[in-house]
């Protein structure tokens, strides 16, 4: 079947979905502890969809054209027992791909088996920097890389692969360990993916200075290694691939800020309470919960989707200036990366 296009013509293709909004990590770029302390709104248990609930909407997305999906959060390991959810969305006969993005910190070795049996294909770690006291500074939290490093081991152990790492490069943070964290995983299997820091959210306090641009990443690891630029491995995707000229392996970059990728931006993003965000950087959802709560029809459902996938004319990063920097956009801890 055909996938709903929006108004520039862009096929719907993936669904993040969030499972919670809450995290035992406070990233400096994502939950600031100053923000979300304890006195933060978080979701209540009730506000957020069960699994059941989201199943019946990555069903929807999956009758509009979605063939990947990605559990994210806030924290998606924090939500108990989510390999149930990821065996039901395994279930649907649509779905060619599962993959989740974690911070690693609860991906015991017994987890990542019951991940790898419900029918996870592929796991995204985060780790900022290999450098102890840079990471503590970037989680704030003090968790230390060695447990991320166990994470990784876990992952890769039952076949989680290609495992990939995700690092938010902020200028004056970890940018001076970068080198590090690349030459650690060439000859690994593992992809590390440097990601341009990101004014998501309205919390992180983004300034365009703390942006350490694509090129300059590229420059530096070119300094070390000989590389050449691979072709994308599907329509859409967002890391620019580069390959390592000697057989290290490869790494990326996702250049959301340099290099803005709307033209070819196929993702659709499901809130942990239900709302239906089609741009990372979304002031607005389309509410599924309501529906679903209210007894909804599959082809509610669905008329509801393709109403929104229609009129998405969504394109933020190629228009970001100083004015779009200060609207009330949804937190990344609430819609995943
Ligand atoms: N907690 C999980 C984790 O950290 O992997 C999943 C959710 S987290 C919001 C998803 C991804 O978004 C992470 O790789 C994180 O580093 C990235 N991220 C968060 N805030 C960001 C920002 N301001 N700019 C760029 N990436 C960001
Ligand atoms: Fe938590 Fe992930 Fe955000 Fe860090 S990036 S605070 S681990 S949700
Ligand atoms: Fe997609 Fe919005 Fe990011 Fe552009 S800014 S690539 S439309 S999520």
């Amino acid at each position: 079947m055909n996938s709903l296009t929006d108004r520039f013509n862009r096929p719907l293709h993936d669904l993040r979905i969030s499972v919670t909004d809450r995290c035992n990590f406070r990233c400096v770029y994502c939950m600031p502890k100053e923000i979300f302390g304890a006195n933060y709104p978080f979701l209540q248990r009730d506000e957020v969809l069960t699994f059941e609930e989201i199943e019946r909407v990555a069903r929807t997305f999956a009758r509009g054209g979605v063939r990947k999906l990605r559990i994210t959060g806030g924290e998606p390991l924090v939500r108990r027992n989510i390999e149930e959810l990821v065996e039901r969305l395994a279930a649907i006969p649509e779905i060619e791909d599962i993959a989740m993005t974690t911070n690693g910190s609860m991906l015991s070795p017994a987890k990542a088996r019951a991940l790898k049996d419900a029918g996870l294909n592929r796991i995204t770690v985060s780790l900022d920097s290999l450098d102890d006291d840079v990471f503590k500074s970037m989680n704030d939290v003090n968790f230390p890389v060695a447990r991320v490093l166990e994470a990784i081991d876990n992952a890769v152990a039952v076949g989680l692969e290609p495992v990939k790492i995700d690092t938010v490069v902020k200028r004056g943070l970890n940018d001076h360990t970068l080198i590090q964290l690349a030459s650690h995983f060439r000859h690994t299997g593992v992809i590390p993916r440097f990601i341009e820091y990101m004014d998501v959210g309205s919390t992180n306090g983004w300034r365009m200075e703390d942006v350490v641009p694509a090129r300059e990443i590229i420059d530096a690891i070119s300094g070390e290694w000989a590389i050449a630029p691979a072709e994308p491995n599907y329509y859409g995707e967002v890391a620019n691939r580069y390959k390592y000229l000697d057989g290290g392996g490869e790494f990326g970059l996702i250049a959301s800020v340099t290099q803005p990728f709307c033209g070819t931006c196929t993702r659709a993003r499901l809130s942990a309470d239900g709302q239906l965000y089609t741009c990372l950087f979304g002031t607005h959802g389309t509410d599924f919960r309501a529906l679903l709560r209210g007894g909804a029809t599959d082809d509610v459902l669905y008329e509801l989707l393709s109403g929104a996938w229609s009129k998405r004319a969504d394109r933020y990063s190629e228009l970001r200036s100083e004015n779009t920097i200060y609207l009330r956009k949804v937190e990344m801890s609430r819609i995943g990366g």
